[in-house]
């Protein structure tokens, strides 16, 4: 895989929601005084895809990343924007919906440090956002998409967007994919296994995570999983597995990488989103595989020492060595 080119272009599809996050731990006082200042919320901003565009773009100044989706017209879809520029993520794909809002989580923490979340994102913008693009078209060197990506969209638009995937790889673009499975965003477990299989099929480099294997497929280790990816023809495959360590499959030579367990979590939000991006931004910065892994897991072990999906930029820089 020749990424070594800071400046390469990513785009990076998917969904961007509110995050509505309770700032103190619910107890069953602040239930009984519900207007008390046990109900504030802190509002920011993330979702799977749009936390890897962000770190990546922290650990790679250098990278240009412009991220794909649909916004609304309200005010929040504006301040989503705003943040955007913050990060220095490109808004040039960034679509309008005029009739629709940007979608929205809410996470409640309870004592044990438990999270439960709610969503109201069936009908956000960015489901619609294939069909509102309208086939405007865009190069870029990588593509990157999760399994959330895919699951939000309807059949039609899921065909749209791998007629999209081989117009860009024709024209030179590289594929990275995350299956990120969520249940219940698909009408089915083999809807799922549809679109997970042919978005596979389809990528250079894959990201495939234990858990998610486990609950969508069944499988119980990294054979299985190197096993059913076999046929996929995927160039390089990083298999995350929480603290137990990274293993990467690439050229037919397997190995893993140890990853020092964080025993002080916080809050486990968006870990495998910034370990993909510490990754990426190592490989495009010339690094070999396990030299980016161990670096993509030092980006996640930080971000799970801070509550949120995304930090601070002075907590990053505190902790992530620039590339
Ligand atoms: P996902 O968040 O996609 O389910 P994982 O749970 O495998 O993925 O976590 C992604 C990455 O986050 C891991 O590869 C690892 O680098 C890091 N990570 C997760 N949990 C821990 C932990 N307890 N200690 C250190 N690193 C962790």
């Amino acid at each position: 895989m020749s990424i070594v080119d800071t400046n390469q272009r990513m785009v990076i599809f998917g969904e961007c929601m509110v995050e509505l996050r309770s700032t103190q731990r619910e107890s069953s006082v602040s239930i009984r005084d519900e207007n008390t200042d046990n109900n504030l919320m802190a509002k920011s901003f993330a979702g799977d895809t749009y936390n890897t565009a962000v770190y990546l773009k922290r650990c790679l100044p250098s990278s240009s990343i412009s991220y794909l989706t649909a916004i609304g017209a309200d005010f929040l879809s504006d301040e989503l924007l705003f943040k955007m520029g913050e990060h220095e993520i490109n808004t040039d794909l960034v679509f309008r919906s005029s009739s629709r809002n940007l979608g929205l989580y809410m996470i409640r923490n309870d004592n044990e440090g438990e999270r439960t979340f709610a969503y109201w994102r069936n009908q956000s913008a960015a489901t619609q956002t294939l069909n509102i693009m309208k086939g405007a078209e865009f190069a870029c060197d990588w593509f990157y998409l999760s399994g959330i990506s895919i699951a939000i969209l309807d059949d039609e638009q899921r065909a749209t967007l791998f007629e999209l995937i081989s117009s860009l790889k024709a024209k030179g673009s590289k594929i990275a994919f995350d299956p990120n499975y969520r249940a219940r965003l698909w009408s089915s477990q083999e809807d799922a296994k549809y679109w997970t299989g042919k978005a596979y099929a389809e990528a250079d480099l894959a990201f495939p995570g234990a858990d998610d294997h486990l609950m969508l497929f069944g499988h119980t280790n990294a054979d299985e999983i190197f096993s059913y990816l076999a046929d996929k023809q995927i160039e390089e495959i990083v298999m995350k597995n929480g603290a137990v360590g990274v293993h990467i499959l690439r050229q037919q030579e397997q190995c893993i990488v140890p990853v020092e367990r964080v025993e002080q979590v916080v809050d486990t939000t968006a870990a495998g989103d910034a370990f993909n991006g510490g990754y990426m931004a190592a490989r495009l910065a010339g690094r070999k595989p396990v030299e980016s892994a161990s670096y993509g897991a030092k980006v996640a072990a930080t971000v799970i020492t801070y509550p949120g999906a995304i930090i601070s930029g002075d907590a990053f820089t505190n902790h992530i060595p620039s590339l």
